[in-house]
């Protein structure tokens, strides 16, 4: 494998064990837990001049990633826009709000930032093979991801999964199997699979070491692109709190390197329709109950139990943020408010994050100089038919 020279190993956030990133393809050898990329970030001596470095993406942030660009399986993800929004700003009553538009990536969502170094380690490991179970989106960017660096690619996803992500997968070359029911069943038939192919190497939301590691330039690129200053919030639409947890170890880096002085406030936006991060954090738990009958529209966040949760919950607690739900009538209805008052397309998961702030602006949760950035962790038109139709279930 090619890593970068600061790159040390991998961390297992349970037993304290570090591994070599080569003999560590997945969870922790010793214990089965969650491995986390650790740097010697004194040997760096970075500044905020020689933080990022030049060319397109999130590989400008070579120095505190494993890979080089070099070994890098890319598309130029990353880079993507930070909108200014200024009557959403005025109708929460805060002094900003920012929508870091994810859906300008390759495959229209932010799972190209986590799988791009999860392919990447891949091809390091020699695989032959990528697989995981998946909601859609991230489905959608292994197969693309995958075809790139010329492996095979094995999804599983439920026959809730979207048509564009289905199709997508198809059209990139991917095996797809589509199991009858949601996440859960998804993620059992490819376990089962798992057990049976050697071959296969898995890209699966924390078992691969490395999709938050992806994940975490969304938030080096917030800083940057608001000149170093650090947001008083952020929210996010939450599933397997990939992103979150990511973009929370990227604000402790900044801060422990000294570039920064504060962490961002973490929120977790999910739907009433499954929130089991939400009721964990509102009843003072370190870790979740899986929820039993998970129901909602936002297939990206339906994840009834996020393994990471004692990682979310810490993250949320840690940077003074917290969660939130709301329903999908309010989530949808904020994708139509925020495509009409601001123009940005928000796919339906990701407007989760719009309608948890309103829901925060009203708990007086926000100041009213305070910066908001929401992430748009996808397109707005990879969900165009369910908008639309929520539109038309209104006599619009
Ligand atoms: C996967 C997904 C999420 C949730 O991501 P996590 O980091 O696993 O919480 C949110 N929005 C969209 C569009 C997604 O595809
Ligand atoms: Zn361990």
């Amino acid at each position: 494998m090619e890593t970068t020279a600061a790159f040390v190993g991998l961390t297992c956030v349970d037993c304290g064990e570090t591994f070599d990133a080569a003999e560590a393809p997945g969870r922790c050898p010793d214990c089965g837990g969650i491995l986390d990329p650790d740097y010697d970030y004194d040997a760096l001596d970075l500044t905020r001049e020689t933080f990022s470095g030049d060319g397109p993406g999130l590989w400008r942030y070579e120095q505190l990633m494993p890979f080089t660009r070099e070994a890098a399986v890319t598309m130029d993800e990353g880079s993507t826009p930070l909108v200014e929004a200024p009557r959403l700003a005025e109708e929460l009553g805060v002094g900003r709000v920012l929508i870091k538009d994810e859906g300008r990536n390759p495959t229209g969502t932010f799972k190209d930032r986590g799988q791009a170094l999860a392919v990447t380690a891949a091809v390091g490991h020699d695989a032959t093979d990528v697989a995981l179970a998946t909601a859609g989106n991230a489905g959608q960017a292994a197969s693309a991801y995958a075809a790139r660096a010329g492996l095979d690619s094995h999804v599983f996803v439920p026959s809730r999964a979207s048509f564009i992500n289905k199709a997508m997968i198809n059209v990139h070359g991917g095996e797809m199997t589509v199991v009858e029911g949601r996440i859960g069943d998804a993620g059992a038939a490819y376990e089962d699979a798992f057990a049976e192919h050697d071959d296969w190497h898995s890209v699966k939301t924390f078992v691969t070491p490395y999709r938050h590691e992806g994940k975490k330039t969304m938030l080096y690129e917030i800083i940057e692109q608001m000149d170093w200053e650090v947001p008083d919030h952020v929210v996010y639409p939450t599933g397997g709190g990939v992103g979150l947890v990511g973009m929370h170890k990227a604000a402790t880096e900044l801060r422990d390197l000294g570039l920064t002085d504060d962490l961002p406030a973490m929120w977790a936006a999910q739907s009433e329709g499954c929130a089991p991060v939400v009721k964990a954090f509102d009843e003072g738990k370190e870790v979740h109950e899986a929820w039993e009958v998970p129901d909602t529209i936002c297939g990206g966040i339906e994840i009834p139990d996020p393994g990471a949760s004692p990682l979310i919950l810490e993250a949320l607690r840690e940077s003074g943020g917290g969660a939130v739900a709301t329903s999908d009538e309010e989530i949808l209805d904020s994708a139509v408010t925020v495509a009409q008052h601001e123009g940005v397309e928000m796919g339906v998961t990701c407007s989760a994050a719009a309608s948890g702030a309103w829901e925060l602006s009203e708990r007086g949760d926000f100041g009213e100089d305070d910066t908001v950035v929401l992430l748009n962790t996808g397109a707005g038109s990879k969900d165009a038919d369910v908008i639309r139709s929520h539109l038309m279930s209104k006599g619009i």
